[in-house]
């Protein structure tokens, strides 16, 4: 039996996983794949956002 699925993932470039950290809180909240180095990125969460940015 021949097998051809003998395929490996290879990593396009340096992948790191930056977090995603409220500004606000401090809640995590979430992450996202960049190219390069990891680190921490700042954002809202909703909660906050929602507290300090109403909607109208
Ligand atoms: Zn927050």
């Amino acid at each position: 039996m021949e097998n051809s699925e003998t395929r490996k993932e290879q990593p396009e470039g340096k992948k790191a996983i930056m977090k995603i950290v409220c500004a606000w809180c401090r809640k995590e909240i979430g992450e996202k794949e960049v190219e390069g180095e990891s680190g921490i990125t700042h954002g809202i969460c909703d909660e906050c956002l929602q507290k300090h940015l109403p909607k109208k």
